[in-house]
């Protein structure tokens, strides 16, 4: 699959009062699903207006350009760029004038069948302008809104053609609509404010903005966001769910809630598996800032063995995982992580960290932790091994990548140079989750797929079409 992958943050606000200022607040919240651009589009009653650039937030959006524009009903993102270019370019809202008006979308995910379609609607004459499925995405729903002159049953339509993970917020005109797609991929939730009603990826976002949490947008759903309330337009059957644990263990916010799963507690929880799973015999735990604290913790109260912080954070370090190879990642992590000796001289240390992938971060703390004078340090990962690429918007995307695809775990652990490693077992995080595993995606772990993608098993297909 080529084009940029979206593992991205998405907002939408229908409120009585102008939103932007809500928005840029609400996607500083979720900043931690993007980094690389941020945006906001909102309609002023006549038409959409886009504020969007590359950058963080701050950056992207700043005070002096967010004040031009205005509007009670907007929509915001930020771009996570793994393929597919950083800059301005691809930045969202990605926006598109019509015959019956402007549509602004918002898209965090992937589809699947994105170069299928595209082929197809190419031959037929369309034409896009950039690899992004957003696109696509949108110049479907132009052609079905000119069929149809209905948005509801454009975006149905759209939705029975598309394939894969998307969580939408999308505008026609001044309408705001938000979509998930069938199996719940990735997160989607609805807030109330005190004027008005919102969509965000993530629960945190609307309670700093004041609001309540309703409930998520169930899989498969569309719901029309008006400031007074929400509409629904759901698919009758319930179908076979499928969200990403991925978004628990790693990706989300401790303090979101997906799902009905709190993101905290399950990774307290994972650290109570690993303890009981992977007991240890070690002075002190030690979470690897900033994903690991909660799973770290886990382990403490379930083994009884003292929780402490022995590593400190550079928070203004680049990101480590998407640079090009593996000398400049390694000398990355050494520049984000360092030790604190007093808490680690002399110890026999168990460190948590969320997940492996090429095993570089792990390798190389492992031995910083010995260079600062550890007498043993122990591994634990609150995420099986991970063996399998995601189609589905994480940035894992191939399997020489993954280190558990060539090494059993004893060679793992030699490699990254620790006394023992232990990883949750998949029954373990779906316990820790607390749903049912066949309402996961645990794609990366077991590489059994929630939709069809060529080449790969997979477990069950759900198109929208099937759930009638
Ligand atoms: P690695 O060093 O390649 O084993 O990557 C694992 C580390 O990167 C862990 O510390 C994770 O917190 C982080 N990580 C895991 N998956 C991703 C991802 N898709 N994008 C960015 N960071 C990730």
């Amino acid at each position: 699959m080529s084009g940029p992958r979206h593992y991205c943050g998405v907002v939408g606000i229908n409120a009585g009062h102008n939103v932007v200022a809500d928005l840029q607040k609400a996607l500083m919240i979720i900043q931690h699903r993007g980094q690389d651009s941020a945006g906001v589009s909102v309609f002023d009653g006549n038409v959409i207006n886009t504020v969007k650039d590359a950058g963080l937030v701050q950056i992207a959006l700043p005070k002096e350009r967010i004040e031009n524009i205005q509007g009670q009903v907007g929509i915001g993102h930020v771009r996570y760029a793994t393929t597919g270019g950083k800059g301005a370019m691809n930045a969202q809202p990605m926006t598109m004038t019509t015959v019956f008006g402007m549509i602004a979308l918002a898209h965090n995910g992937d589809l699947t069948n994105y170069q299928k379609l595209k082929t197809v609607y190419m031959g037929q004459g369309a034409v896009f302008q950039t690899d992004s499925d957003t696109e696509l995405i949108i110049n479907l729903l132009s052609r079905r809104m000119g069929q149809d002159q209905d948005p509801v049953k454009a975006i149905k339509a759209v939705m029975s053609e598309i394939d894969g993970a998307y969580a939408l917020a999308l505008m026609i005109n001044g309408r705001l609509f938000g979509i998930r797609d069938p199996l719940g991929i990735r997160p989607l939730i609805i807030g109330k404010l005190d004027d008005g009603y919102m969509i965000c990826s993530e629960s945190s976002a609307v309670y700093s903005l004041g609001g309540e949490i309703v409930r998520d947008v169930m899989p498969g759903e569309v719901v029309e966001i008006t400031q007074d309330s929400f509409k629904s337009y759901a698919p009758t059957t319930r179908c076979a769910y499928a969200h990403c644990f991925f978004e628990w263990v790693y990706f989300a916010r401790p303090d979101s809630i997906i799902d009905g799963c709190e993101v905290y507690n399950v990774r307290k929880n994972i650290g109570r598996v690993l303890a009981r799973e992977h007991p240890a015999d070690v002075d002190l735990v030690m979470p690897i800032p900033d994903s690991g604290r909660a799973h770290a913790i886990g382990f403490s109260i379930e083994s009884g063995i003292p929780y402490e912080e022995g590593f400190m954070k550079n928070r203004f370090a680049d990101r480590t995982f998407i640079m090009p190879d593996q000398a400049t990642r390694e000398k990355a992590v050494s520049n984000k992580m360092i030790p604190i000796k007093s808490t680690v001289d002399g110890k026999r240390i168990l460190i948590i960290d969320d997940s492996i992938v090429r095993g570089t971060t792990l390798k190389k703390l492992v031995h910083m932790l010995r260079d600062a004078g550890a007498k043993e340090v122990h591994v634990r990962v609150g995420s099986p091994p991970i063996i399998a690429p995601c189609f589905y918007g994480i940035d894992m995307k191939n399997r020489e990548q993954f280190i558990a695809n060539k090494h059993t775990v004893d060679e793992i652990r030699e490699i990254i140079g620790a006394d023992s490693l232990g990883y949750i077992s998949i029954e373990g995080v779906i316990e820790a989750i607390g749903l049912s595993g066949s309402d996961l995606c645990l794609a990366c772990v077991n590489a059994k797929y929630p939709t069809k993608i060529e080449g790969e098993e997979h477990r069950y297909q759900t198109r929208l079409t099937d759930l009638k």
